[in-house]
């Protein structure tokens, strides 16, 4: 596996993140009580598209932020390590991933070594499935699990 450090708690300063405001129930129940996600979204409302906190429950031990946005941060953090998630995959994630997307899932050719295999498949998977692509459709999910 990759040695990525990732965020479980609440970073103590989150820099960048720190442009963004807090809910008033976050500074009520202090940062490590964070109760609902507040990454800034563009909203839907009668006044038009408004910046927003996300407002949906954190998950523990997913660094204050909701499960959407744990993954964005995830997957943010598997861009800048150049890592693509599918290189720790073996063919009991594939397979299915390759099955729901409806692609054609390349045969074992005879005399294929497991490695050999699985590394076809990965390759396979890369040309096939990109990663916008595997977004949004469960797929991330999976991903996420990989790493986790
Ligand atoms: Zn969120």
């Amino acid at each position: 596996m990759h040695n990525i450090e990732y965020n479980t708690e609440i970073p103590p300063a989150a820099g960048a993140q720190d442009e963004e405001e807090e809910a008033p129930e976050v500074a009520a129940a202090g940062r490590d009580h964070r109760l609902t996600c507040t990454v800034t979204e563009q909203k839907e409302t009668p006044d038009g598209l408004q910046d927003e906190p996300c407002g949906r429950v954190c998950k523990e031990g997913f660094a204050g932020l909701c499960e959407l946005h744990y993954k964005e941060y995830l997957v943010q953090l598997i861009n800048v390590n150049n890592i693509d998630p599918i290189d720790t995959m073996n063919e009991d994630y594939i397979l299915p991933v390759l099955l729901r997307e409806k692609k054609e899932v390349p045969a074992r050719q005879i005399g294929e070594s497991d490695a050999d295999y699985i590394e076809r498949l990965r390759q396979y998977m890369k040309n096939e499935i990109h990663l916008q692509q595997r977004d949004g459709r469960g797929v991330l999910q999976g991903m996420c699990e990989v790493i986790l």
